[in-house]
């Protein structure tokens, strides 16, 4: 053995002990820790030929890096859908680490740990008010990963329909994909897939105010197609104001006509958790394919997310992710295999920070969290309101504030303004246009925000001002 790699196993404890050390040092500053670090040269280190073991290489760390890291898994880091990490979730995470196991089987010999991603998504779809015995789940890196699963699956599908076997034979003719507001990685999926992004067939969003598909033109666009079957990517919620396409209606829909129905609810899932807000899914149960992230609003490290596909579309997924060293056998549900069912073949436990977390905390910890945020939410809309030099560009659906300053005058300064406040570290926001408007977002999924948070941005918003 190395002799570096010796004394490093003999200092094992000491190391793992540093770092739960630098851990919670990390984690008791998160609130003074800023959101933001200006750019700066970080200067090129190479390759030693002797290493200087694991205790020099956190210290260099530290002592080069600390400074870049960004108080990102903080209750004031508002910009994208930034989830942070529960206690629960980190302890799962470090011990997905430590265990490594390569998870992809329930059964037979050696690692059979995909039987417990299989239990966490069965707590997943009882979170989110989903029968736990249609679905077929399985964790992804993010979001992105997991529109991509479904899309394939939705593409061997639709193939299918006309007699083709596209994972075989490669993409040919038209494949009709239409949307509304997809997310732009579902764009980006069908860029990956072969669909080609500029082939989506744009439906309109309703009037008044609305990002949510408008159904009166989707059956105008469905009867443009004359018969030919279709996938519809349909938005659980979309980023800048998070509205949702109406899911009873699209059911009613899927009587009349013949389409996969793809849903993206990457953070709107957890509306399920809150009761008030629980209507918006409503029907959702029947979508063929739907994304969720884990590591928004449930609140585990990254990458995390799943996918759900019908578990009656099971051959499809397989036509469309069969690895040909690891062919199924008999059912393929019962000699289940991962790797057959997902684009990854070797694959880390990433179910295990979404199990520990979910038994901490139950389903009341994530009712408690979302309505936290949605709560969150509403105070930072209704200073908006209040105050002269904001303007709210849409009501809170759920959990984003979606705002632009007010006035002609500032119309084209809402960008600068934005870079002046998050240069101040204290909270961050990300930048958005909506409806042809420069405007902000401000996304509530972290667990830790607080109504003193609220505040705290407030104050630095209303000091931003000042520097306009
Ligand atoms: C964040 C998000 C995605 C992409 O998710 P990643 O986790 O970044 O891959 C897709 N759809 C929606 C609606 C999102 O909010």
């Amino acid at each position: 053995m190395n002799e570096i790699l010796k004394e490093d196993l003999k200092n094992l404890e000491l190391i793992l002990n540093q770092v739960k050390a630098e851990g919670l040092e990390f984690l008791d500053g998160i609130d003074r820790r800023p959101t933001s670090v200006k750019n700066r040269e970080i200067a090129n280190c190479d390759l030693e030929e002797y290493g200087s073991g694991a205790l020099a290489a956190l210290a260099e760390f530290k002592s080069r890096f600390d400074e870049t890291i960004v108080a990102s898994t903080g209750p004031r880091y508002w910009g994208f859908v930034t989830g942070g990490s529960t206690p629960a979730a980190i302890a799962g995470d470090w011990l997905a680490t430590v265990y490594d196991q390569n998870t992809q089987t329930i059964k037979g010999q050696g690692d059979i740990s995909a039987n417990i991603e299989l239990e966490t998504v069965r707590l997943l779809l009882q979170l989110l008010g989903l029968p736990d015995e249609d679905y077929l789940g399985g964790f992804v890196t993010g979001a992105t990963m997991s529109n991509f699963t479904c899309l394939a699956v939705a593409r061997q599908w639709l193939g299918m329909q006309n007699g083709r076997d596209i994972a075989r034979e490669g993409v040919s003719g038209t494949l009709n994909v239409l949307s509304a507001m997809p997310h732009s990685s579902s764009v980006k999926s069908l860029a990956l897939l072969g669909f080609g992004s500029q082939n989506l067939i744009k439906v309109k969003v309703m009037p008044g105010n609305r990002e949510a598909i408008d159904l009166n033109d989707l059956e105008k666009q469905i009867s443009k197609l004359k018969g030919q079957p279709f996938i519809l990517i349909s938005s659980g919620g979309t980023v800048n104001t998070v509205d949702f396409d109406d899911f009873e209606g699209i059911l009613r829909l899927k009587d009349k006509y013949h389409f996969w129905w793809h849903i993206d609810a990457a953070f709107g899932a957890f509306a399920a958790c809150a009761p008030a807000y629980r209507h918006l899914l409503k029907g959702w149960e029947e979508a063929d394919s739907i994304t969720v992230d884990c590591h928004k609003w449930l609140n585990v490290p990254y990458e995390n997310a799943f996918f759900l596909v019908k578990k009656e579309h099971r051959l499809l997924q397989i036509a469309s992710f069969q690895n040909s060293n690891a062919p199924y056998l008999g059912d393929p549900l019962e000699n289940f295999n991962y790797l057959n069912f997902l684009p990854e073949n070797s694959r880390r436990l990433k179910a295990l920070p979404a199990w520990f977390s979910l038994k901490a905390y139950g389903a009341k910890g994530y009712q408690d969290i979302v309505e936290s945020c949605i709560a969150r939410a509403q105070e930072l809309a209704a200073f908006m309101e209040e105050e002269d030099a904001f303007e709210l560009l849409a009501p809170v659906r759920l959990n984003t504030v979606c705002f632009s300053l007010k006035g002609e005058a500032y119309k084209d300064q809402v960008f600068e303004y934005l870079r002046v406040l998050n240069d101040k570290g204290v909270v961050f926001m990300t930048p958005t246009i909506y409806d042809g408007r420069q405007a902000i977002r401000a996304a509530f999924v972290n667990w830790r925000t607080t109504n003193d948070d609220v505040l705290i941005a407030i104050d630095s918003l209303r000091q931003a001002l000042k520097s306009l």
